[in-house]
C-alpha cells in the first residue's frame, strides 16, 4: 500500500486571551488539517504506513471513541485501503463507532478482559494468522514509527513564523496522552526548543516509559489530568465553552481543553515572563466531543 502522497498543511494562528497577560501564543491547528481525518492521529499514522508498504491494509485498536481509530478509518476509506480495528469493551454505537462502520473499518469487539490483553506478547498472533495482509499499528499510533511522522509539524510551523511577525519562538505546549506526538517534536527539535507535555492521563499510565523509550532529553511533564482519563468537571468545561466565545477554538475536554487550562494555570502561576512565545498544538480530536455533549 501507498506511498501516500498527501500531507496536510497545519495553519498556525496567533491566539488572543485575557489570561495571557503578555504570552505570546500561537496555535498550530491539526484539528484542521481535513474535514473528516483530524489531529495529531494522521500523522503519527504517517510513520506506520510508511512501513506497511509490503502490506494491504491496517489493523489496530482502541476505544469507542478513539480518534485513533477513527483516522485509521477515514484514511481507509480516502486512499481505498482495508482497516481493522479491535475495539475495547462490548458492542455500542458511539457517533464514532457509526463513523467507523460508515468508512467501511471491519470491527471486532474484544470485551475488556481481552483488550488488557494486548500488551501480551501473543496477543497478535492470532490476529497475523487471521489478516496476514495487514500491517499492525500498535494502539493509539504509538511508538517510534508514529513519533517519526510527528516531526514534519516542527518544519511546518517554522515556515509560518514569519506570518505571525515572530523570528523565533521559545517551546511548544501541547497535551500527552501516550506521549507519541511529544517525542516526534524532542525529536525533530533535537534540543533547539524544549517541548511540555500536558499529561492527559494520570502519571501511573507510563507515558515517561514511552518517551524515554524514544528520546532521554528536551521535554517536561506536567500533570493535567484532572482526576484521570476523561475525567470532566464544571470549571474545565466552562474554560473550554469560554475558550471558544472569546476567540473561536474549539477545544474538547481529553487532551486539548485540560492542555491549554494546564496553560492557563502555569502563566497565572508566572511560569513564562511576558513575551514569551509559544506554540499550542491543537491535536484534534473534536469528532470523540459528540459522545460528551450529545
Ligand atoms: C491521541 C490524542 C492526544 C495524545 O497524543 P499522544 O501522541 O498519544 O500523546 C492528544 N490530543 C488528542 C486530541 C488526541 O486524540
Amino acid at each position: 500500500m501507498g506511498p501516500f502522497d498527501w500531507l496536510p498543511h497545519a495553519p498556525l494562528e496567533p491566539l488572543r486571551l485575557d489570561w495571557l497577560s503578555g504570552v505570546e501564543l500561537a496555535v498550530l491547528r491539526l484539528d484542521r488539517i481535513d474535514p473528516l481525518i483530524s489531529g495529531n492521529k494522521w500523522f503519527k499514522l504517517t510513520g506506520h504506513l510508511a512501513q506497511a508498504q509490503n502490506a494491504r491494509g491496517i489493523i489496530s485498536l482502541g476505544g469507542a471513541y478513539s480518534n485513533h481509530l477513527h483516522a485509521l478509518a477515514a484514511a481507509g476509506k480516502r486512499f481505498g485501503f482495508p482497516t481493522v480495528g479491535l475495539l475495547r469493551g462490548h458492542p455500542q454505537d458511539t457517533p464514532t463507532v457509526l463513523d467507523l462502520k460508515a468508512f467501511g473499518m471491519h470491527l471486532h469487539w474484544l470485551g475488556y478482559g481481552g483488550y488488557r490483553a494486548r500488551h501480551e506478547p501473543a496477543f497478535w498472533l492470532p490476529w497475523r494468522e487471521h489478516y496476514p495482509h495487514l500491517h499492525p499499528v500498535p494502539e493509539g499510533g504509538g511508538g517510534l514509527a508514529g513519533a517519526s511522522g510527528c516531526g514534519v509539524l516542527v518544519e511546518q510551523a517554522r515556515a509560518q513564523l514569519q506570518a505571525l511577525g515572530w523570528a523565533d519562538y521559545d517551546a511548544w505546549w501541547l497535551a500527552a496522552g501516550t506521549g507519541t506526538t511529544l517525542a516526534g517534536l524532542v525529536l525533530a527539535e533535537a534540543g533547539a526548543h524544549p517541548v511540555y507535555g500536558a499529561l492527559a492521563v494520570p502519571d501511573d499510565h507510563g507515558v515517561a516509559q514511552n518517551i524515554g523509550a524514544i528520546v532521554q532529553a528536551g521535554y517536561e511533564l506536567l500533570d493535567a489530568s484532572r482526576g484521570g482519563f476523561a475525567k470532566v468537571d464544571p470549571v474545565l468545561l466552562d474554560f473550554i465553552d469560554t475558550t471558544q466565545q472569546t476567540c473561536g477554538l474549539p477545544l474538547e475536554p481529553l487532551y486539548t481543553g485540560k492542555a491549554l487550562l494546564a496553560l492557563k494555570a502555569q502563566v497565572e502561576a508566572g511560569r513564562f515572563t511576558p513575551g514569551t512565545r509559544l506554540i499550542f498544538v491543537h491535536t484534534g480530536g473534536l469528532q470523540g466531543r459528540r459522545g460528551f455533549t450529545g
